[in-house]
């Protein structure tokens, strides 16, 4: 880290919930061999024992010796929330959907190498050309948001509505979503949207409907319908958890008012994020910047100053003026990144207890290892494939997205 550095400490030792979460913060890499993870035991075990033991120079010079071999033909992903022992293999960063979109867009490579979470990695199969293949390094890296909405649970509440008689519904899913939700919307006459795009998808969606179905994130739901002056009481959530026959735990009058319906999923990493810890980050900081991620609680993101995609917070601090100062409401591993790279500004994360994405993590790079090792041994693990008619309606989805101005 540069001498003159503002960063703070952004994480003590006795903050760290438990070792499997630590994550590196202003410290240099510190990859733990796969087999001293605690969590190892729920990931994904069938990669060879081999890898088990093998320490960080290990890892960094096979991966070299094995990305050399492959050349062009490999390419690595690494998404904005990945622990830096991660993104130090990777050939570009971002958000997920601009890491899909650039992938497809490299011809010459065939391999993409996705360090990300399940979803991730879907988007980018079914964006890619018919040559490339996408490999995820660990099948355990799900995300727990996806899986609020399971697909057959989202069918069923969709038929419910119907019955009901509540209609000129529009299905929407946010690019955190399972690949088959997104042919959902492609077949409905739906659309996918990211954090960047939301507010302008569900214009799009009002064009077309009297109201939005939105899934998975509630959170991401309200906080765009508000931007749309929707008041809450016609943002009805949808409880999945309730049997059919409940209306997701809402009158049938409440429905038939309703905007946005919104599913009843969040991030359990943005609902860290306070109002307790805006107010406590502005005692100690008077006039400090607070930018949150729109997952976030509604009151977060109306108390903070803005907020935006990852790509927006890493943008607005990357060109904010010298000496600014900023408390960042999203993943750890993106704010520390921001803070080493930002030296001269002062940028901290609202949450003084670390908060990485658990599965994120998941991504150790001994999987990464295995899977580039492999590939150069002709031997492809961990392709993900999303099945070509779940793929043919999700991309619709995703292109009726792209067209919206
Ligand atoms: S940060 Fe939240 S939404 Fe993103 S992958 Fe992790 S659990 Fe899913």
């Amino acid at each position: 880290m540069a001498a003159n550095a503002k960063t703070i400490t952004l994480i003590s030792e006795e903050d760290v919930l438990n070792e499997a979460m630590e994550c590196p913060t202003d410290r240099a890499l510190d990859t733990k061999p796969l087999a001293e993870e605690h969590a190892f035991a729920f990931w994904q075990k069938d990669i060879p024992e081999e890898y088990w033991h093998l320490t960080a120079p290990e890892i960094i010079e096979r991966v070299r010796v094995a990305r050399e071999k492959l050349g062009k033909r490999c390419i690595v992903l690494g998404h904005h929330y990945q622990r830096e022992d991660i993104i130090q293999f990777a050939d570009l960063r971002g958000d997920s959907f601009k890491l899909a979109r650039w992938a497809s867009q490299q011809a010459e490579a065939q391999y993409i190498v996705f360090c990300g979470v399940h979803f991730m990695a879907e988007s980018a199969d079914i964006l890619s050309q018919p040559h490339q293949k996408v490999i995820l390094p660990n099948m355990s890296a799900g995300c727990s948001m996806a899986d609020m909405a399971d697909p057959e649970d989202v069918y069923a509440s969709w038929d419910e509505l119907r019955d009901a008689g509540v209609g000129g519904i529009v299905p929407v899913t946010y690019m955190n979503s399972a690949a088959s939700l997104k042919a959902f919307c492609g077949k409905n006459g739906g659309i996918v949207c990211t954090s960047s795009n939301a507010r302008k998808v569900f214009e799009w969606a009002f064009e077309r409907g009297e109201r939005v179905l939105f899934f998975p994130d509630q959170h991401l739901g309200r906080n765009t319908g508000l931007k749309l002056d929707i008041a809450l009481d016609e943002m009805p959530v949808w409880d999945y958890t309730l049997p059919y026959g409940s209306l997701g735990g809402n009158a049938l009058e409440q429905l038939e008012r309703a905007r946005v319906i919104l599913w009843k999923g969040h991030c359990s990493v943005h609902l860290r994020f306070s109002v307790d810890q805006i107010e406590a980050a502005r005692r100690r900081h008077p006039g400090i910047n607070v930018i949150v991620h729109p997952e976030c609680r509604m009151e977060v993101v109306q108390a903070a100053d803005m907020d935006g995609s990852t790509e927006f917070i890493a943008r607005t601090i990357s060109e904010a003026p010298a000496d600014s100062e900023w408390a960042v409401g999203t993943e750890i591993n993106l704010v520390s990144r921001l803070a080493r790279e930002n030296p001269d500004k002062l940028v901290f994360c609202l949450d003084p207890v670390v908060c990485p994405c658990s599965t994120m993590y998941r991504i150790h790079p001994t999987y990464l290892c295995w899977a580039v090792e492999s590939l150069a041994e002709g031997r492809v693990v961990n392709h993900l494939k999303v099945d070509d008619e779940t793929a043919r309606w999700a991309r619709i989805a995703l292109e009726r997205m792209l067209a919206v101005p």
